[in-house]
Parts: C-alpha cells; structure tokens; sequence
C-alpha cells in the first residue's frame, strides 16, 4: 500500500527513534526529487505542500500526478497540507485525495485552537485521513512560544490528533543566528505523550547535532521547505546558466535539477533514519 496515512509510518518511526522526513514540494520537479530519494533509501516519506498552493488551486492540479506517483511507489508515501489556516483547506486537501493534514491554530488562543484543530481532525478521521495540530508556536516571521509540558498533553487529549508539532527552539526559514534547542522539553513532552509522535517545524539549517537528539527524544516527521526549496531555485539558476543560450528539452533540462534535489533528500532521509 504504497499511498499512506501519516499514522502507521510516525508511529513506526517514534518506536523505532527514527523520524520521517516531510519534504515541501511545490511543482512536478520537487515532487519528483522526492519520491526519486525515498525510494532510492527504501524509506517512507511524506510529501507535503504549504497551503498557498491549496488557495491558488495548485495542489488541487498536483494531486492526480502525486496520487499516481505514489500509487507506483515501492515505499509508503502520505500526501500532506501543511500548514493548514482554515477549514477549507483541509476539506479540499481530503477532497482532492491528500492524506492527511495540518490545522495550525499556533497563533490563535488556545480554546480556538483546540476547537478548530479538533473539527478538522474529526473529519479528517471520518475519511480515514489523518491530522496534525501545533501546540506553542514556531516563529514564521514572528516571535516563537515555546511548548508548554501541561498544555501539549490537554491539547494532544483535546484534539485527538495523529502527530502533534512542538516549538522547542527551532524557527521557520533560514536562521540569522544558529538556533539552540531546548532537547529537556521536547524529551518532557515525549515523556508526557508517549503515543503521540512528535513534529519539528523549521527543521531548515537546525544543526544535525540538536536534529538528532531532538529525534532520540520523541520527534518522529522533521519538516524540510527552505534548504531543499533552495537547492531546487540554485540548481535551476546553474542549469540555465550552463545552457548559455542554447536549447534543450525542457523535460531533459529538468533532469540534472531533479537529480541534485534528490541528492539533498537523500541525505537527509539517511540522517532521519539513523543511518548516517
Ligand atoms: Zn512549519
């Protein structure tokens, strides 16, 4: 069963101190370095994109080709909407075949957040999908708040979801100074919440030191948008330079982009894994 839920694999992955790594796709080349690295280090992998593309209807063209991608591939891959900030996109996302989904209410208080977080991942269950909610906030161009011990498990209890995302020192894109993670947090909540995986936002630029051992303590899906993004816009830009004019296929251009954003996936996959 190659399509997957995000359920079996994170609980695998917490079980086994491993984490699954979430890669943000935004187009047929990403997507394909992707499935390309995952199957490449015979690992699960989850496939997710940010919840603009679910406003501008580009998920919604994307998810038959990911669907049959997946539907080929040899290893469990589940469709995400990360980032989810309204109801509507997660009943798209479960509409146009994703697999699961974020509900973010981060930023909201946290009566909202539950009651939101919690409607979402009922239907996502009632579909057989699953949900992700966010506990304390992970800076997105704003101030983070940590996570809260008490506050994780009521709201882990609350909402009912399938993995929970904790801020424990990490931060969306790239860091202007080297993050520190608070490893004795993320270890109280893993303790706390024993079923429950554990997600790590912002894992762009996080020393693999800190990555690890935030792994050894519960994180079980480590999200990657800004560096492989990145690979993907610097390989582009020198492809087009090495053309210098000239013609190729664009299908056949695409070729050695993809095959160094799979590179970069492979790695981390590996790392995730436990295997480097
Ligand atoms: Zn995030």
């Amino acid at each position: 069963m190659p399509l997957a839920t995000m359920k079996e694999m994170l609980l695998q992955a917490r079980s086994e101190k491993r984490a699954v790594g979430a890669f943000n796709v935004t187009n047929y080349e990403t997507a394909a370095a992707v499935f390309k690295a995952a199957e490449a280090e015979g690992r699960p992998v989850i496939v997710q994109l940010y919840m603009r593309l679910f406003d501008t209807g580009k998920a919604r063209d994307l998810a038959p080709t990911l669907r049959a991608m997946a539907a080929r591939s040899p290893v469990p891959v589940a469709l995400h909407l990360d980032h989810g900030s309204t109801v509507k996109q997660a009943e798209d996302a479960l509409a146009w075949g994703y697999t699961s989904v974020m509900y973010d209410g981060s930023r909201d208080p946290y009566p909202e957040n539950v009651k939101w977080t919690r409607h979402v991942a009922q239907y996502a269950h009632a579909l057989g999908a699953t949900c992700e909610g966010e506990i304390g906030h992970v800076a997105q161009g704003d101030e983070t708040a940590l996570t809260d011990v008490e506050e994780a498990v009521s709201f882990a209890k609350d909402t009912g979801v399938d993995a929970l995302a904790v801020s424990i020192g990490t931060a969306h894109g790239y860091y202007k100074a080297e993050p520190k993670l608070d490893i004795p947090r993320c270890a109280a909540i893993a303790e706390a919440l024993p079923d429950v995986p554990l997600v790590l936002h912002g894992g762009s630029g996080t020393p693999l030191g800190d990555v690890r051992r935030a792994i050894e303590c519960g994180i079980a899906k480590v999200n990657i948008a800004t560096e492989f993004l990145d690979t993907y816009i610097k390989s582009t830009l020198r492809t087009y330079q090495d053309l210098n004019g000239g013609f190729v296929p664009p299908d056949k251009l695409a070729d050695p982009i993809i095959d160094a954003c799979a590179a970069h996936v492979r790695r981390l996959i590996r790392f995730f894994s436990g295997l480097d």
